[in-house]
C-alpha cells in the first residue's frame, strides 16, 4: 500500500523507512507536523505481525504527538519511531546504535525518546550516533526515585491527575474507595498504581507478563485479573496502560466503567468509538491529553526549568481535561472531538 493513500496518512510531512542488514534493524520514523517545532516522540519496539501494522501504528502515534504537544502548550511538533521486533528477544546494542544513525538522517526534524520496549539504556546507545535524543538524563528526580531520564514517572503522575479530574467530574468526589482497573502494568502502569493506592483507590490489574502484576498485588493490594476480563470489570475507572486500540468494536458495548482514562496512546480503535462512548454515557479522557506528562517532562528537562515548574505543568493536565469535559457536556460532542478541535486551533 502507498503511504500517501494510507488511511492514517493524515498529511504527514515525512515518513522514512530504514533497513540495516548487519544489525537486522528494520524501522520507520514518521514526522507528522513541525509547525510548532521539531517532531518529538518516543521510539517503540514491538513484534509487529507485518509492515502494514507497523506503518499504521507509527502514523497514528506520530499524529497523536502533534496533538499532544499542542494541547500541552509546548513548542514541539509530532513524530514517532517504530522498530520491528520483540524487545525481549531481538534487541541488540548494535541495533540500538544503528537506530541512532537512522534518527540522525532526519537532521533534527525528529527527536527520539523512550516508548514501549525501549529503555533509557537503549536511547543512550542511540545517542552515540545522534544528538537528536531526549530522555537520557534527568536534571532532577520527579517522584523521589532515581532520575534516569525515563519520562514514565511524569506520565504516570499526569494520568493520575487526569483520573482525579475525571472522577471529580463524574462523581463529584475524590478517589477514596473508587475502583480502578489498570490494563498493562509496565513503566507507567505500576507508578500509576502507586499514586492511586496512596489516594485510597481499590486496584485491579492485568498484564500479559507477571512482573508488574505481582508487584502491584504485593505492594498496593491490587487484585489480579485475567487479561481477557479486565476490560469488562464493574469498576469506576478503566485505565488502559498497555498498547493502542484498547476500546474497540468488540468491547465497547460491554464496558461497565463510567470513565476511561489511562496512559496508552491511540486508545480508541476509530473516531466512531469516541462518539459511541459519549452516547453510552462513558466519560473518555482523550489519550493524548491525559498521557502528555512524558513529553512535558522531556520538554522541561531540555529547557531551563525545575521540578516545581514541571509539577505545575503536569497539574494543568487536570484543568485541560476539565475544560474538555465541560465543553463536551455543553456541546454534546465526544470528548475526543472537542480535544482535536482545541489542539488544531493551536498547531494548524
Ligand atoms: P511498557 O512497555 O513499560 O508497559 C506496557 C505494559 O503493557 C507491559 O507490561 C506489557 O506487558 C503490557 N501489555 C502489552 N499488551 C498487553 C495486553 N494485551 N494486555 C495486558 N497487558 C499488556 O510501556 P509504558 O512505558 O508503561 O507505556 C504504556 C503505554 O503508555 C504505551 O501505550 C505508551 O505508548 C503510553 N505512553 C507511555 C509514556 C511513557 O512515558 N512511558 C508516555 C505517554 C504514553
Amino acid at each position: 500500500m502507498s503511504v500517501f493513500d494510507h488511511r492514517e496518512f493524515a498529511e504527514h510531512e515525512q515518513v522514512s523507512f530504514y533497513h540495516d542488514k548487519a544489525t537486522g534493524l528494520k524501522a520507520i520514523i514518521a514526522v507528522h507536523n513541525t509547525n510548532l517545532g521539531p517532531g518529538l516522540g518516543g521510539c517503540r519496539m514491538w513484534n509487529y505481525a507485518n509492515s502494514e501494522e507497523a506503518l499504521t501504528d507509527v502514523l497514528r502515534l506520530s499524529r497523536g504527538m502533534t496533538y499532544k504537544a499542542a494541547m500541552a502548550g509546548l513548542e514541539q511538533g509530532g513524530g514517532k519511531a517504530v522498530i520491528f521486533g520483540d524487545p525481549r528477544k531481538d534487541k541488540t546494542s548494535d541495533m540500538m546504535r544503528e537506530m541512532g544513525h537512522f534518527v540522525d538522517t532526519l537532521k533534527g526534524n525528529y527527536i527520539t525518546a523512550e516508548d514501549s520496549g525501549i529503555a533509557v539504556s537503549d536511547i543512550i546507545l542511540m545517542s552515540e550516533n545522534t544528538k537528536h535524543v531526549s530522555g537520557t538524563f534527568s536534571k532532577y528526580s520527579f517522584d523521589g526515585n532515581v532520575a534516569d531520564g525515563n519520562p514514565a514517572p511524569a506520565t504516570a503522575y499526569g494520568v493520575f491527575v487526569g483520573i482525579k479530574a475525571a472522577v471529580k467530574h463524574v462523581y463529584q468526589s475524590d478517589l477514596q474507595g473508587k475502583k480502578v482497573a489498570i490494563k498493562g502494568v509496565g513503566h507507567v502502569g505500576i507508578r500509576l498504581a502507586e499514586h492511586l493506592y496512596n489516594a485510597g483507590a481499590k486496584l485491579y490489574v492485568a498484564d500479559i507478563f507477571p512482573g508488574g502484576v505481582n508487584q502491584a498485588v504485593a505492594e498496593f493490594g491490587a487484585i489480579q485479573v485475567n487479561v481477557d476480563q479486565i476490560d469488562f470489570l464493574d469498576v469506576d475507572v478503566f485505565a488502559p496502560c498497555a498498547l493502542g486500540n484498547a476500546i474497540n468494536h468488540q468491547n465497547i458495548d460491554h464496558l461497565k466503567a463510567r470513565i476511561i482514562a489511562g496512559a496508552a496512546n491511540n486508545q480508541l480503535a476509530c473516531d466512531e468509538i469516541g462518539v459511541k462512548l459519549a452516547s453510552n454515557g462513558i466519560l473518555y479522557a482523550p489519550d493524548y491529553v491525559i498521557n502528555a506528562g512524558g513529553i512535558i517532562d522531556i520538554y522541561h528537562q531540555r529547557s531551563d526549568s525545575n521540578v516545581d515548574k514541571l509539577r505545575e505543568h503536569l497539574n494543568q493536565i487536570g484543568e485541560t481535561l476539565q475544560t474538555i469535559f465541560v465543553e463536551a457536556d455543553e456541546s454534546g460532542l465526544a470528548t475526543a472531538k472537542v480535544a482535536d478541535s482545541l489542539a488544531e486551533l493551536k498547531f494548524k
